[in-house]
């Protein structure tokens, strides 16, 4: 509870914000519509039963016809906190003109309030809004109208439904808040399992591909590299340390290839090998690359090394090409001993 009640839709991260917003207005459409409907319902059994209504009745409609319009036109969840404020309290008001033309309107104070915050409860977008929400519902429907008087026996008992209404109606809002953040946690998490690397943290070789392409379908100012990384002996490693100490060398190279390459996009390929889509001219490409050599050799103890193979990215052709090139220039890397960059276009241009 003491988390939930600082908690609001709309100071969460976007990506939860826009999960709470494509949930919460169909309801709140739904649920506004609903409050409008049974108050013309209910306006016309009243006419019907020959009371003579004043226009004055009609001064709650503008709030309600606003709060769904709000809410139909809304396009963040900002707009539809803001539409169940107006649509609750204006609710409210067009109900208290109503039963005043009742032969008791006290009567009805108690079900219309209890029925209006339960209904809300879903709708609302955190704890405090819809507290205060709640509490204007019932000051709008009481104030000059409570039932009974103090004292009276029936004064004592609305004030037991009121209060286990209200309560009530505030479990279930934490509730329903506690269920949509728990299956929206859920849900990233399994997202990031999808597409995160578990043993490096780094992105997993289908996010890695992902981006790269989406790289390739954006206009880009500079020139774009890629970079394939692959940590030199490393079966020796895992064959005489032990499985363990092999991790600990993926884990500290990908730290060191996440920290330099920090604003590109950078991923495991799978085994010992890593890819970055470097964002440069080959000239940085190359300083990249050496940075590279240099961090993993002090990030690792003993130091360990890695070979790198650079190609130009080609946007134009299929991604199996650049690969190709990048992976052709690191078999030279190793060959030519390893703890070393070979660049793509150099092999063409030599050639
Ligand atoms: P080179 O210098 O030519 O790259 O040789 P290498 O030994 O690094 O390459 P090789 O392809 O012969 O061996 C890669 C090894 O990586 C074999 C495999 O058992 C190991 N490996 C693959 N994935 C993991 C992993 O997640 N953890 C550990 N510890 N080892 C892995
Ligand atoms: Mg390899
Ligand atoms: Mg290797």
């Amino acid at each position: 509870m003491r988390t939930l009640l600082p908690y609001s839709y709309y100071g969460a991260d976007t990506d939860e914000q826009q999960q709470f917003y494509s949930e919460l207005r169909p309801v709140a459409i739904i649920s506004q519509s609903v409050g409008l409907l049974s108050w013309i319902t209910a306006a016309v059994i009243l006419a019907s039963s020959g009371q003579t209504l004043q226009a004055s009745l009609l001064f709650g409609v503008p709030g309600m016809l606003l709060s769904l319009g709000i809410s139909l036109c809304a396009r963040s969840v900002k707009a539809l906190v803001v539409s169940g404020i107006v649509g609750t309290t204006a609710t409210a008001f067009a109900f208290r003109l109503l039963v005043a033309y009742c032969p008791d309107p006290t009567f009805w104070v108690l079900p219309v309030g209890t029925v209006l915050t339960l209904s809300a409860a879903p709708i609302f977008g955190g704890m405090l809004n819809y507290i205060g929400a709640a509490i204007a519902v019932w000051l709008i429907l009481t104030v000059g109208n409570f039932p009974a008087y103090p004292g009276q026996l029936t004064f004592n008992l609305s004030l037991l439904v009121m209060g286990s209404s209200f309560a009530m109606a505030i479990y279930l809002h934490a509730y329903f808040l506690k269920l949509r953040i728990r299956s929206h946690r859920a849900r990233r998490e399994l997202a990031e399992m999808a597409f995160k690397d578990l043993v490096t943290g780094l992105n997993n070789r289908r996010k890695f591909t992902l981006e790269v392409r989406r790289a390739q379908a954006r206009p880009s100012p500079s020139a774009l590299h890629f970079l394939m990384i692959d940590i030199d002996d490393f079966k020796k490693i895992n064959d005489t340390l032990g499985h363990d100490v092999g991790d600990e060398v993926l884990i500290h190279t990908a730290k060191e290839i996440a920290r330099l390459g920090t604003g590109h996009v950078c991923g495991r390929l799978g085994g010992e090998e890593f890819g970055v889509l470097f964002h440069g001219e080959a000239a940085e490409a190359q300083e990249f690359a050496v940075a590279l050599l240099n961090g993993v050799r002090k990030a690792t103890h003993p130091p360990r090394t890695v070979s790198i193979g650079i190609a130009e990215f080609d946007k134009d052709s299929d991604l199996s090409i650049t690969y190709k090139r990048a992976d052709e220039a690191l078999y030279l890397a190793k060959r030519h001993g390893k703890n070393r960059y070979v660049l793509a276009d150099a092999i063409q241009a030599a050639a």
